[in-house]
């Protein structure tokens, strides 16, 4: 059969991609098609054909999948944040959990891993989970503000006022902020004539503190008649830091470096377990602070700590995973690329009065391998937390001349969490257990804890 552009066809949804678009097949011609799920049998229209695969348009349910459920959010469709919300939740852990083992089974060569994978754990209310928001603002109709999120793969702006992966508080502080940026005409920043004064609003909550911040990311010095503004979100329970950050940079950085307190402390502070953290307009901090609790929880099983350990922890940030760590450890080095996370990482471990721990600034990759060779350091447990492009080759070389008994990798992207394990293991490293834990319901996104063990010395 000819694949034409622009002809439509009716598919059935067999498998989701990485990205979360639905996969059929018109005979052996593959289809991506966005806004699908696995059972939906679709008429699709051709929007692009390549040479083995192409992408499609939904353009009608003849036949929804039994696993499909009505969005809570009516911008679900057209946001570019919850992906996933028209799949059961059920279902998405099951793709989730699916993505891993395929990734490992497929790029690691693990072909039995799924016997020893544990989990998927996902949350009990998968949504209103997350601790941070940063509301892009713009104009909209009627030269009213718009705040909300970009729609999928561009910039521009959907007013929202309600986002059910948000705590209900801060819909209040965006409407509280909306009403003044009306009554006062407060312009937005236009990414195109590089004009106007608010670019964002960044949220965050101390879930188990119930401490609020509020800052405002501004192309400016300053907002006018800022005092009200003040005056109005301060009758919010909660709220603790109102602050704001300065960008006047024409790039799609949300935050500058600069930050100014206008009102009560320049931070909030939040629990993991016991540990207690700092957290500043710029900290990274993790977004859902009940599934951390969880993946720590994991990591510190895995390394199985028993108080007499060395322990490094790789691509720290503030020092989440380590001070976690430091409860059940001898010592805990941290090592991380920006040094206003360390800043943080140390300030954080004096606030719980540990003494067990020692951060580095620098690459995980050039700070291990001259503390190895200069310095002589040890680890009996390594643990890796690397962004998406997961960690350098010279890294876990190193790694395999240090010897340690358990490496620890969590990972927050499973095909290059599966190209490194498949490298531990080539270095006597076996994978003993994965375990999947949904940190991004709604969305597509899935971390991974790996336990490895050497097995020869
Ligand atoms: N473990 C932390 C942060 C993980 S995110 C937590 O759970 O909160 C990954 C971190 O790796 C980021 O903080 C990033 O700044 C840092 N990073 C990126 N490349 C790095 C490198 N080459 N060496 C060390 N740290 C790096």
């Amino acid at each position: 059969m000819e694949i034409k552009k622009n002809e439509c066809y009716e598919i059935s949804i067999v498998d989701m991609a990485e990205d979360g678009q639905g996969i059929g097949k018109i005979e052996d011609f593959v289809v991506f098609v966005k806004d699908t799920v696995i059972g939906d049998v679709a008429r699709v229209k051709l929007v692009k054909v390549l040479k083995h695969y192409g992408f499609g348009r939904l353009e009608e349910l003849i036949l929804p999948s039994k696993d499909r459920v009505e969005p809570l959010c009516k911008h679900a469709k057209a946001c570019g944040g919850c992906t996933l919300q028209h799949l059961s939740y059920e279902k998405q852990l099951e793709y989730k959990f699916d993505q891993v083992k395929n990734c490992l089974v497929r790029i690691g060569g693990f072909l039995d891993i799924e016997k020893i994978m544990e989990g998927p754990y996902g949350m009990e209310n998968p949504f209103r989970y997350r601790n941070k928001a940063q509301f892009p603002t713009g104009m909209g109709k009627n030269f009213k503000p718009a705040i909300g999120f970009y729609a999928g793969r561009t910039h521009s702006i959907i007013d929202t006022r309600e986002c059910f992966l948000q705590l209900e508080v801060s819909d209040e502080v965006i409407g509280i902020i909306r009403e003044f940026m009306e009554e006062f005409h407060i312009s937005t920043y236009d990414e195109t004539s590089k004009k106007g004064l608010l670019r964002h609003i960044l949220t965050r909550v101390g879930f188990t503190t119930g401490e609020i911040m509020v800052c405002l990311i501004i192309n400016g010095k300053k907002i006018p008649n800022v005092e009200e503004l003040i005056q109005r979100l301060t009758k919010i329970e909660g709220m603790t830091s109102i602050c704001l950050n300065i960008n006047k940079e024409h790039t799609n950085k949300i935050l500058g470096d600069t930050c100014v307190t206008l009102w009560g402390k320049g931070y909030i502070e939040d629990y993991i377990g016991e540990v207690k953290y700092q957290i500043s307009p710029l900290s990274f901090y993790q977004v859902n602070p009940v599934q951390t609790k969880v993946l720590y929880e994991k990591a510190l099983e895995y390394a199985g700590l028993t108080g007499e350990e060395t322990v490094w922890d790789l691509y720290c940030g503030i020092g989440t995973i380590s001070l976690f760590l430091a409860q059940k450890a001898k010592w805990v080095y941290g090592v991380e690329i920006v040094p206003q996370a360390i800043e943080d990482a140390r300030r954080n471990a004096k606030n719980n009065g540990m003494e067990n721990v020692t951060f580095f600034v620098g690459k995980a990759e050039e700070v291990l391998p001259k503390e190895y060779e200069e310095n002589k350091v040890y680890a009996k447990v390594i643990v890796v937390d690397p962004p998406r492009k997961g960690c350098d080759e010279t890294l876990l070389k190193t790694i395999y001349e240090m010897q340690p008994e358990r490496v620890v990798y969590v990972s927050c992207n499973p095909a290059t969490l599966a190209r490194d394990l498949k490298i531990l293991a080539g270095y006597g490293y076996e994978v003993k257990k994965v375990a999947v834990v949904d940190q991004f319901c709604q969305t597509v996104h899935v971390e991974t804890c790996v336990l490895l063990c050497r097995t020869n010395s």
